[in-house]
């Protein structure tokens, strides 16, 4: 009777087999297509990304222009008045989220390495703990500085005044002055994480990505303390046209 158990292929043969070559050949070939995915799998989760924050900024600018509606058409100030925190402020993050029912996700861009809340800044700033972690802020000077609300009916050429800018991290609002703005300690002021674009959110509700500097043109899409759409005489517009020329 035959024994299985010793049956043995003779020397130099490979019976149903993988000889070494062959193996290396399947190595090399997966290896060469995982260095191709790469790249392809990297852009479809970065454009994926760059589209959840321009979903983010269109729903944050949606329940701010609720809040103009039901606020005799003023717009929501950078800290509005929160009796339940302790220094009696809140950030418009805060009142939206709590007002609107805004996840707290809402607030957060995929692609940024990290987000805070306003107390959560290094310096002593923040006017009051009730604030959500953010990679988005307003224009203050125009859509509501500190506790001031600004009357969106005020506001000329909306559809083409930045109103939510992606910014690094915790700032609660902008304005032109801000764009110069890179700290120390490794802060910079805005987001550039989209293939070097940001998303800006803009007065009437449209949201577009693109790189910041193409916001400074000559009809000014960042309004000034100084009056409306003045940017072109305004020192820091000037200067900002003359940059990004
Ligand atoms: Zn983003």
């Amino acid at each position: 009777m035959k024994n299985l158990r010793h049956t043995t292929s003779e020397p130099g043969t490979n019976e149903g087999g993988f000889t070494l070559i062959e193996l290396l050949v399947v190595i090399a070939i997966i290896s060469i297509l995982a260095a191709l995915m790469t790249p392809i799998v990297g852009s479809v989760r970065g454009k994926a990304q760059a589209m959840q924050c321009q979903n983010n900024v269109r729903q944050i600018l949606l329940a701010r222009q609720m809040y103009v509606g039901d606020n005799y058409g003023n717009m929501v100030p950078c800290r509005p008045a929160w009796p339940d925190d302790p220094k009696g402020y809140c950030t418009w993050r805060w009142l939206l989220k709590e007002m609107y029912g805004l996840g707290e996700a809402v607030f957060v861009c995929p692609s940024a390495p990290n987000s805070y809340t306003e107390a959560g800044r290094p310096e002593p700033f923040a006017p009051g703990k009730s604030d959500v972690n953010a990679n988005y802020a307003h224009v203050g000077e125009v859509f509501g500085n500190d506790s001031q609300s600004r009357r969106i009916s005020l506001i000329p050429e909306v559809s083409q005044q930045v109103e939510l800018v992606e910014a690094r991290d915790y700032w609660s609002d902008m304005n032109m002055g801000s764009f110069g703005w890179v700290w120390a300690d490794g802060y910079g002021v805005y987001g550039y994480w989209h293939a070097g674009k940001t998303t800006i959110g803009y007065g009437d509700g449209h949201v577009e990505l693109k790189k910041l500097g193409a916001t400074v043109t000559p009809r000014c899409q960042w309004d000034t303390p100084a009056g409306p759409h003045d940017g072109a005489t305004h020192p820091e517009y000037a200067a900002m046209l003359e940059m990004y020329k």
